[in-house]
């Protein structure tokens, strides 16, 4: 596990050699908010760096329901069962394995590793413009039906799990890089990845903090770029 911090934000990265994986732990004043859970050998390290920062954890949430995200959740539930569990009202139906669509929405087929395994449901079924504790809730739907992004309203940073990732280069989710194809291979629906990233960059973020990848300050151009490729590519 790799340790990195930018202010208040704290990036674990597991496997970050081959095929890394972030989650975060965001330090409020008196409290922590886990957001993500790694893949199931990351339980022990989030834990260990709960320790080691000292304050309690008292939020766990989820930036959307794929395996990769959601692999320690059972484990630090059975440890921590008075922590909530929050996750898009949306996505809730993912971390169920319900991989329906409704009738509004685009009919591409839901992707990517859908949990089959999970046995906790989430306390807090969130909607735009939630708060929990110093983050706000920003729907960015297209990696999932249901993935969301959390806004620090203090610091401007940004964790967009994988509505964007930054290794193999920044790309909206779904444009495929081919030096790491994981995430692209893994989105629902093109279009709405896009949208989502203009979204976030309306937002003017002072740092980008994604699913895989390192972390970006003052990302404006980065996501500028990533929406001009993703344009192109759609517009063909
Ligand atoms: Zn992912």
């Amino acid at each position: 596990m790799k340790v990195t911090r930018n202010g208040d934000l704290i990036q674990l990265t597991f496997l970050p050699g081959f095929f890394p994986v972030n989650c975060y732990i965001l330090e409020e004043d008196n409290e922590l908010t886990l957001i993500d859970t790694g893949i199931p050998s990351s339980y022990q390290g989030i834990v260990k760096v709960i320790k080691e920062l000292g304050k309690p954890l008292t939020n766990i949430v989820l930036t959307h329901a794929h395996g990769d995200h959601v692999g320690s959740l059972n484990k630090l539930k059975s440890n921590f069962p008075k922590v909530p569990l929050s996750i898009s009202l949306r996505d809730s139906r993912l971390l169920k394995g319900d991989t329906s669509l409704d009738q509004h929405e685009p009919q591409t087929p839901i992707k990517g590793g859908i949990p089959k395994d999970i046995n906790v449901t989430p306390e807090k079924l969130l909607e735009d413009s939630d708060e929990i504790g110093s983050l706000q809730v920003i729907l960015t739907p297209g990696h999932t039906p249901g993935s969301i992004s959390l806004f620090d309203t203090r610091s401007g940073a940004i964790i967009a799990g994988d509505a964007i990732q930054t290794r193999g280069g920044v790309a909206v989710s779904g444009q495929i890089r081919p030096l790491f194809p994981f995430p692209a291979m893994a989105t629902w629906n093109k279009k709405q990845a896009l949208e989502s990233v203009k979204k976030i960059k309306g937002l003017s973020p002072s740092l980008l903090a994604v699913g895989h990848g390192h972390m970006i300050e003052a990302p404006s151009v980065h996501l500028q770029k990533s929406i001009d490729k993703a344009e192109e590519n759609l517009n063909k």
